[in-house]
């Protein structure tokens, strides 16, 4: 007789629970949003450690998040208890390539306690590699270079591997050697960048078949969450891990993505790498999931008829299982950005009201920049919310320095630590001191802590200088000693205080100390929730995605590319409109390649929704300083009608609201029609865009839509509006003055330049 299936099998459909129990070989599971990709990769972890096939420290699980990765820890933890045999290697591609780098550092030229640089860092590098090579950084700047670095890192390629082809142009063909440079740079700080910890973990394995063979005999499983967003190197990376090298016996691999869902490939990642799976496992299955448990069929419909719009796909399909159409999907214009927020902040606040949790909604934004108006917005409302990824805390001036200072005590090779610290606090440093300090490092080819260290013993610096220098040695001598006796969090706090950094804001009268203070503390405190100092500085290089105010309940602010995986009952998707959504980037483009990202992207946006999906869209939007009239997205004319309510806002402008222009309009329309009635102008001005970025539309402070086109431009019987006026309907012209029956208004003569097309 049958025995029952295990608690956490139960409620799995026959082909998830197909893909959870096809433990052996290779798997792809390609599945659209919300079919359980990552239920089933979470199921299958708890049923390989409830059947007792490994133990956790055998499982090496890839996240695409380190949130993502503390979930799953969690639900694992839930799904099997916590008696679990050690935990599997569960994180992103980058902390499980910091972690094996670390256990065989010697063997890629570092100590096991090198830094990972951040972008800032990297920059500052490359800046001190052009001047020694007396390359004029305006011609060859530091920040093109350091995106050439990645872009080769993300494919794999180690400086041995540039062809001049590649790197030619750069620094008229110093490419390659400033590459050369940079990674020997890197050893002499004990640092690797984001790249190297996959990088140089191919390395590590391709020189060192003893080592692989030792992760290929450990890792009996491996599994991969998002795989669509993978780029080359991280495909090397798992091949190498899974495959033995013969290629002959593979590890039991099972990827999980979504080709619809891949918005990664300005970042190197590689939707092919789906398609070279079948090849390079031979004999992989594949499992398509097809049901939905996430979002009702109205948010289901508008995302499928939206992405069938792209020409590359796999083609997948997908039906829903929460088995209702649930709330229309709303798309909703307003006069611009600062009435968008005030909007989304009112709505927020009514289904609040209602009883929902903040918790459970969500602003996806296309750019960062969007997030500011919102962030002020929901301070004023005194409205909780978190920023997810975005403009992170960690990158701020003052949470840097205290970073500065506590990297130089835990690692004094850190030579970028020790140059941003070393006279911030104004300590009476000048670049003549500085100079001799770099030159002495140089030419020892030590670190700039030792040169210090030397110089303070000599005559070379004047007595002041040299005072103010050893006392700096001593201090942080001292800090390094205290490290072994009192909490780091504590120290932290003493470093602050006794170097004067605190007193530094604490004297600055400029508007944002107080803020620059309050962070300092949020940092201290944020220490406390790591064992040591390493962990923690580990933790920041690595972890930059971090939530704030996790525990309280909050809305959660983010860009649309860190929404992937995460899942809400309601979420808001502003700023629907060309040029930021597609962005313009993707259409100032030659081919689709880039247009079809974005609408993945939107794709992703709408499919993050269970039950409510609210887009909109602003009329006019400032960016960078310059107010442009904007023009409705064309993903909005890709929603079918039948799912999607639009609303004009009744907003006012001038004293005349304007209102209800849409909301009845679709009612009679054929349900599979385009939703979104873009005039035809504007589909001019879009085809315009995409050829050649924004047109005229651009006015200099002026909060005028459009600034010229002829009156010939507006036909008689013409429905416009006019910023004073609201709607109305042109009734004669004559040269640029047009005569308009207004329907608020009554009958006036304006000018052109004044009106929209309505
Ligand atoms: P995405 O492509 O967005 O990452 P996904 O395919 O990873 O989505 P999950 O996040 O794993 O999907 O699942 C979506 C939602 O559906 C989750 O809330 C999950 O718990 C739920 N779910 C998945 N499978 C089932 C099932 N068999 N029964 C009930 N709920 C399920
Ligand atoms: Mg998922």
């Amino acid at each position: 007789f049958a025995t029952r299936a295990p608690d956490y099998l139960v409620g799995l459909n026959a082909e998830q629970r197909e893909a959870v129990e096809t433990t052996e070989g290779p798997l792809l599971v390609l599945a659209g949003a919300g079919t359980g990709k990552t239920r089933v990769l979470t199921t299958r972890i708890a049923h390989i450690l409830a059947s007792r096939l490994a133990r956790g420290s055998q499982i090496l699980a890839v996240t695409f998040t380190n949130k993502a990765a503390r979930e799953m820890k969690d639900r694992i933890g839930k799904l099997v208890g916590a008696s679990v045999e050690g935990m599997p290697w569960l994180g992103t591609f980058h902390s499980i390539g910091a972690r094996i780098l670390r256990r065989h550092a010697e063997l890629v030229d570092l100590r096991p306690d090198f830094t990972i640089l951040d972008t800032d860092d990297q920059i500052r590098l490359i800046k001190q590699l052009l001047q020694a090579e007396n390359i004029d950084e305006k011609r060859w700047p530091a920040r093109q270079f350091s995106g050439m670095m990645d872009g080769w890192k993300n494919r794999g390629l180690l400086p041995k591997d540039i062809s001049p082809a590649d790197a030619g142009f750069f620094a008229n063909g110093k490419g390659q050697k400033l590459y050369a440079d940079y990674q020997a740079r890197l050893k002499t700080l004990n640092a690797a960048d984001f790249g190297d910890l996959l990088l140089e973990g191919i390395r590590l394995f391709k020189e060192n078949p003893s080592v692989l063979a030792e992760y290929h005999d450990r890792f009996r499983y491996m599994l991969v969450d998002e795989y669509q967003d993978s780029n080359t190197a991280q495909y090397l990376w798992l091949r190498l891990l899974a495959q033995s090298r013969d290629g002959k016996t593979s590890a039991n691999i099972c990827v999980v993505g979504d080709d619809d869902q891949s918005i990664y490939g300005w970042r190197g990642a590689e939707v092919d790498n789906i398609l070279r799976f079948e090849k390079d496992f031979p004999g992989a299955k594949i499992i398509k999931l097809e049901r939905n448990y996430r979002s009702t069929s109205n948010i289901l419909s508008a995302a499928s008829h939206l992405i069938a719009n792209n020409e590359s796909r796999l083609g997948k399909t997908l039906q829903t299982d929460v088995g209702e159409e649930g709330e229309k999907l709303a798309v909703t214009s307003v006069w611009d950005s600062e009435e968008e927020a005030r909007q989304i902040g009112e709505q927020i606040e009514q289904y609040q009201r209602q009883g929902d949790r903040l918790d459970d909604m969500a602003i996806l934004v296309r750019a960062s920049f969007q997030m500011r108006e919102f962030e002020e917005r929901f301070i004023t409302l005194g409205l909780n919310y978190r920023v997810v990824g975005g403009p992170r805390f960690y990158e701020r001036k003052e949470i840097r320095d205290a970073l500065a200072y506590l990297r130089i005590v835990a690692q004094p090779n850190d030579d970028l630590a020790l140059e941003r610290i070393v006279n911030t606090p104004k300590r009476g440093l000048g670049d003549a001191t500085l100079q001799v300090v770099h030159d002495t490092a140089r030419a020892a080819n030590i670190p700039l802590l030792a040169a210090i260290r030397e110089l303070v013993e000599t005559e070379e610096l004047k007595a002041r200088q040299r005072t103010t220098l050893r006392e700096l040695v001593r201090q942080i001598d001292d800090w390094a000693l205290r490290l072994q006796s009192i909490p780091h969090h504590e120290l932290a706090e003493q470093i602050l205080d006794e170097s004067g950094y605190t007193t530094m804001w604490q004297n600055d009268k400029s508007a944002d100390a107080p803020g620059r203070l309050e962070n300092l503390k949020e940092l201290i405190r944020s220490m406390e929730e790591f064992d040591n100092l390493g962990g923690f500085l580990e933790h920041i290089a690595l972890v930059m995605d971090r939530d704030s105010g996790e525990a309280e309940d909050a809305v959660s602010i983010m860009t649309l590319h860190s929404a992937k995986g995460l899942e809400f009952d309601t979420v808001f998707l502003p700023g629907w409109e060309e040029g930021l959504f597609p962005h313009q980037r993707s259409l100032d483009e030659t081919g689709l390649a880039g247009l079809e990202e974005e609408r993945r992207l939107a794709y992703v946006g709408i499919t993050r929704a269970r039950k409510r999906c609210r887009i909109s869209l602003a009329q006019n939007r400032r960016i960078h300083g310059l107010w442009q009239s904007a023009i409705p997205s064309r993903f909005l004319d890709e929603l079918p009608a039948h799912v999607v309510e639009v609303t004009d806002t009744g907003s006012s402008y001038g004293g005349y609201t304007y209102g209800g222009r849409a909301a009845t309009r679709f009612d009679q329309r054929d349900p599979f029609e385009s939703v979104y009635e873009t005039p035809g102008w504007q589909r001019a001005q879009r085809q315009q865009q995409t050829r050649k970025g924004p047109g005229p539309l651009t006015i200099e402070g002026e909060l005028v839509a459009r600034s010229s086109g002829p009156s010939a431009a507006y036909g008689i019987g013409e429905r416009v509006f006019h910023l004073k006026f609201g709607y109305g309907t042109v009734t004669a012209t004559e040269g640029n003055k047009l005569s308009i029956d207004f329907e608020k208004a009554g009958p006036k003569k304006v000018l052109d330049s004044f009106v929209k097309r309505g």
